[in-house]
């Protein structure tokens, strides 16, 4: 029989020790498209000033703004139209006095001009206009560095990459971007009942869902997936299936076979294998096992559905945000009502399914503490966090939640 560690470990502690597990993922220089979701790990100067050039603000004219003193719709002022500037003309075509030049949005502003007169105050006019409005110097101009000085520090480390940031970036002509890589988290589900969704299932099998659902979790945070599906309950075949795939990953997560039953196949292959199987103090999802097998980090899951997902929520999906360099590894809190009341065991933290109705500030408990509810779960906001001291939340009584949800 394998050892088992009995003493309880604190949802704290064993959450410190995934960490220390996971680490710091290596910086690579990832092109700015590939950055969605990932984290800055250096600060990002900019190389170039934003605008770039002195450029027009609108559709209209370039002109100096004394050549436009007192034009009305009565009065217009008269004046030769010598050059057309469309957006992207890169030669330099300096204004005369009396004179405008035609100029579209974003093309630069030609030397000797101050001001533009957007179309709509004109006749429109090729080869000479009519301007119909005064304009005071510096309207519709777009200034050089406006927006950004060039050597500026323009996003720090640590800074979440969203679409705003990569589009900015990309406007500075920033083509690659220091960043912690991808965690790559292999995922094995074990279990002889289970069967892959779309196939039959027999009288006593059923649906193989933890990795659909750990690797899910895993890309939502911005690690890659790499999915096993699942193994028999049999230690050659464990052993087999994990031998080609131990050198190209970060982390190994495996569900089910950590249990107190026989035919426990994870805790059997492992064992021994730099894997310490230990029962933290939580509910569900109370054991857990941690270690490196041949140089590649694993964290053993249980099986039952809710505890592989609560077990990633509380304890791997934090690892892998710090690895990231991410400085939000939590989620957000709220405090709320109980709907109803609810019984938790003495001396576990209990996490159960709960929907947050942000209208009454109640928290409602969704199905019942049962690791096997998973339609509860999916129909759930929030979880419903009730402390290793507390055995009996009354109706009304005030709750933490751990929110699902942004
Ligand atoms: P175990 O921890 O292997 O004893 O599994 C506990 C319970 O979770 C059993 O009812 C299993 O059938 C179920 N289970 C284990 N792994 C999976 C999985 N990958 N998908 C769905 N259910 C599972
Ligand atoms: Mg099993």
């Amino acid at each position: 029989m394998p050892n088992t560690t009995t003493r309880l470990r604190s949802v704290d502690s064993y959450r410190a020790t995934v960490s220390a597990l996971v680490g710091d993922l290596p910086i690579e220089h990832l092109p700015v498209p590939d950055c969605l979701g990932l984290v800055l790990a250096e600060d990002v100067t900019a190389p170039i000033a934003l605008p770039p050039f002195d450029n027009s603000a609108m559709d209209g004219y370039a002109v100096r703004s004394v050549d436009v003193v007192g034009a009305s719709e009565e009065n217009p002022v008269k004046l030769p139209v010598p050059e057309d500037i469309p957006a992207g003309r890169t030669d330099v075509v300096p204004l005369l006095p009396g004179t405008a030049h035609r100029i579209m949005t974003g093309a630069p502003l030609p030397p000797g001009a101050d001001s533009i007169v957007q179309v709509e105050l004109t006749d429109s006019g090729v080869e000479q206009v009519r301007v119909f409005a005064a304009v005071p110097i510096g309207t519709h101009l777009r200034r050089t560095g406006e927006d950004v000085r060039e050597g500026a520090t323009v996003l720090t480390a640590g800074t979440v990459l969203g679409p705003p940031q990569l589009g900015f970036l990309a406007a500075l002509g920033i083509p690659r971007l220091p960043v912690r890589r991808r965690p790559r988290v292999l995922i094995l589900s074990t279990g002889t009942e289970l069967v892959e969704p779309g196939k039959p299932l027999a009288h006593g099998q059923i649906y193989e869902s933890n990795s659909v659902h750990i690797a899910a979790a895993v890309q939502e945070i911005g690690g890659v997936a790499h999915v096993l599906r699942s193994v028999p309950d049999d230690t050659d075949a464990l052993y087999e299936t994990l031998e080609p795939h131990l050198k190209e990953h970060d982390l190994l997560i495996t569900t089910g076979g950590v249990s107190a039953g026989a035919y426990e196949v994870v805790k059997d292959a492992l064992t021994g294998e730099g894997v310490e199987f230990v029962r933290v103090a939580v509910q569900p999802g109370g054991p857990q096992g941690f270690g490196t097998y041949r140089g590649l980090p694993v964290l053993t899951l249980p099986g039952n559905p809710v505890s592989a997902a609560l077990s990633f929520e509380l304890f791997v999906r934090p690892a892998l945000l710090a690895a990231l360099g991410n400085p939000q590894i939590d989620r957000r809190r709220q405090r709320a009502t109980a709907s109803s009341s609810m019984k938790s065991p003495a001396g576990r933290r209990q996490y159960r399914r709960g929907y947050y109705d942000a209208g009454t500030v109640q928290a409602v408990p969704v199905g019942g503490p049962g690791s096997h509810l998973l339609a509860a779960f999916a129909q759930s906001n929030c979880l419903i966090e009730i402390p290793e001291d507390v055995t009996e939340v009354p109706e009304g009584g005030e709750v933490d939640l751990v929110m699902l949800i942004p």
